[in-house]
């Protein structure tokens, strides 16, 4: 890294609460699937804001929509109507196939308002005595960072000495059917899971799984909620992830994407009968579903209609895995995901993932580990045949020397 950029990590370092380890890169600007740093160095973004920047840095579409919407209104908070919600809340709630939507800005308050929603759908319609209400969740789980996510966690990392820890939860092995049918019990109010497992290295459950999931809850009068903050808008190739088994959840979490890369915005969609259970005054956010929020996520929804990004993460990603599986064995140990979205483990004779990512970093590609020793890949789903075989070509060079 150049003078400039020192100078400004150092700051940040001195400034910031280190509760991130960044590489030491810093960045000025951005436009698809390229970013520059502060010394005017370019490198391909095969991270993608953890799927957020699905639709590319500063797509110009995007852009358009956020600067109109600039010159008309902002914030009005929930006290009052804005002219963009009502749009928005149907045409989200159309697109998941259904009936409301509750807005909010960050994946961890979506799903801690599904966590809420279901809890008071178990008191209200279910019927579960008051401070009993029980949600199982499978392990190696990522759902976000508020105290009573964390308590869920299974990773220490993220858990540790943030407790005492919210009670309601039980935590099954993820993609084992049978440990989730013994943990529902008539308490149980629902399920929640990722349909693919981002955070812990990309993993995609065995087949069935979801539509087995799906058929337990729905025998047993349990909420199915899918956690698609990171899987859902387009990356696996299709809309979302539970598509690929012909799977429709009881409530979707949603975020990320949702936004555009421009501004958060988050949201549970939901029946009539799960999210009608909020009355006026019992949950709420000042920014959730607000002008700007609804103008970019409008835009993201209209582009999401026509199938085009969905079409290219599947093709693209039938490509990018394809690529993947040809690494030498030697190098790497298994490679999962789905559409334009994988995990590579990196055997540790050639560096640990953080290490990769370095090397990756010096070579003009951004990536991020997990884990030690995964690297995840997640590139934006405008990104050209072209770059993609670029930045595979720089994988392939780093993972040979
Ligand atoms: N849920 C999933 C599946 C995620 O991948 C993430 C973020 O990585 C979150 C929730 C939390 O989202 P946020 O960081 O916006 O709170």
């Amino acid at each position: 890294a150049g003078a400039p950029s020192a100078r400004s990590i150092a700051t940040a370092e001195a400034h910031s609460a280190h509760n991130y380890h960044p590489l030491p890169v810093v960045i000025a600007t951005a436009d698809g699937a390229w970013v520059t740093d502060v010394e005017g160095h370019r490198y391909l973004d095969m991270l993608a804001g953890y799927s957020a920047l699905n639709f590319g840095h500063r797509n110009p579409r995007l852009i358009e929509a956020a600067k109109t919407q600039l010159d008309r209104v902002t914030l009005t908070s929930r006290a009052f109507h804005h002219d963009r919600f009502a749009d928005f809340a149907a045409q989200l709630a159309e697109l998941c196939g259904m009936e409301m939507v509750l807005p909010m800005n960050t994946g961890a308050e979506a799903v801690e308002t599904a966590v809420k929603t279901a809890r008071k759908w178990g008191y209200r319609v279910k019927g579960v005595p008051d401070g009993q209400a029980k949600i199982v969740v499978a392990d190696n789980n990522f759902h976000g960072r508020t105290t009573t996510i964390i308590s869920f966690s299974t990773d220490e990392e993220a858990r540790a000495d943030h407790g005492p820890y919210t009670p309601g939860f039980e935590i099954v092995p993820y993609g084992d059917l049978a440990a989730l049918e013994a943990a529902v019990d008539e308490h149980t109010v629902a399920v929640l899971l990722e349909p693919v497992q981002g955070e812990a290295g990309v993993l995609v459950p065995p087949p069935g799984y979801l539509s087995g999931v799906r058929e337990l809850t729905r025998s047993r009068g349990v909420l199915f909620i899918a956690d698609e903050i990171q899987s859902g808008l387009g990356r696996t190739g299709a809309t979302f992830a539970c598509d690929q088994e012909g799977v429709t959840p009881d409530m979707y979490v949603l975020g990320k994407a949702l936004g555009g890369g421009v501004v958060p915005v988050s949201a549970v969609v939901s029946s009539r009968e799960v999210l009608g259970v909020h009355r006026p005054g019992e949950h709420g956010s000042t920014f959730g579903g607000n002008p700007l929020a609804c103008a970019v996520a409008l835009e993201v929804l209209d582009m999401l209609r026509s199938g085009e990004y969905q079409q290219r993460a599947k093709e693209l990603g039938e490509h990018l895995h394809r690529e993947l599986n040809l690494l030498p064995s030697g190098a790497v140990r298994e490679v999962r995901g789905r559409g334009l979205w994988a995990g590579v483990d990196i055997d540790p004779s050639h560096g640990t993932g953080r290490q990769i990512s370095e090397q990756l970093m010096s070579r003009g590609v951004l990536v991020k580990d997990t884990h030690g020793s995964t690297i995840r890949l997640a590139p934006p789903l405008v990104i050209s045949k072209e770059d993609l075989d670029w930045g595979l070509d720089q994988l392939r060079t780093t993972l040979s020397t």
